[in-house]
């Protein structure tokens, strides 16, 4: 009966049904709602010994300006280019120590982003080539610039960023086992969802073909690249998964 049954219906060897792309664990839609954490930088060390140079270095370059401009008496006045010299040390000082807190970033579905201008600008974990730890991080190499994730404001978004990294991208990262369990607890950040991301100027990286349609584009559920439906190959041609059935 069950025979019958599966012979009334669509065969075996159909196409890709739509519905059968949806429940594929492998591939995801567009419209579908895409996760990742968000940390916040945390402050210390030189963050805050920054503070405290730019304010002194500030009153210092406030106080010559006064005595330059003669409103101030008496030893200010006679001071006016000691007071310029020590405030542009001061502010020299903060630029080297570098106490700038650094971007809020994201870590999950759509790779690692970087919170600027209120946007956020995200390389995909295909996109990704290798990870590395260096001296006071872990460093992204992509095709542009590399993205350092520092230890020192963003401890915790390391450990994440490798760990989520050896399951969507293990071939890529080249820290030994023990040095990723030295990076700590994948702990902290916030859950957030992410807009699903713009396929403008985005091709399928089997064909080469231009993605044009958002719900014409498939996307691997592990290293984020895109594939236009038709196009999809049986394996990632990024991160080696599994897309489809022969
Ligand atoms: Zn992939």
């Amino acid at each position: 009966m069950a025979t019958k049954k599966e012979k009334s219906g669509v065969s075996d060897d159909a196409p890709r049904a739509p519905e059968a792309e949806r429940s594929s664990k492998a591939l995801r839609h567009l419209d579908e709602t895409f996760e990742e954490w968000r940390h916040e930088p945390t402050a210390r060390g030189s963050a805050y010994l920054g503070a405290v140079l730019l304010s002194l270095g500030g009153l210092l370059l406030g106080a010559s300006t006064f005595a330059f401009a003669r409103i101030a008496a008496g030893p200010w006045r006679e001071n006016a280019w000691l007071l310029l010299a020590f405030g542009l040390v001061f502010e020299l000082a903060f630029l080297i120590v570098g106490g700038k807190p650094d971007a809020p970033l994201r870590v999950g579905d759509l790779g690692v982003g970087r919170e600027t201008e209120g946007k956020v600008q995200r390389v995909a974990w295909c996109d990704i080539t290798r990870i590395s730890l260096v001296t006071d991080g872990v460093k992204l190499e992509t095709a542009d610039e590399p993205i350092l994730v520092g230890f020192e404001q963003h401890s915790s978004t390391a450990a994440r960023v490798v760990a989520e990294a050896k399951k969507r991208i293990p071939k890529r990262v080249v820290i030994e086992d023990d040095d990723v369990a030295g990076l700590g607890k994948v702990q902290g950040g916030a859950r957030v969802t992410a807009e699903p991301p713009q396929v403008t100027m985005a091709v399928c990286r089997a064909t080469g073909e231009a993605l044009t349609f958002e719900k014409d584009v498939r996307m691997c559920r592990s290293c984020g690249a895109l594939y236009h439906r038709n196009g999809v190959p049986r394996r990632c041609s990024e991160c080696s998964r599994k897309l489809r059935a022969a």
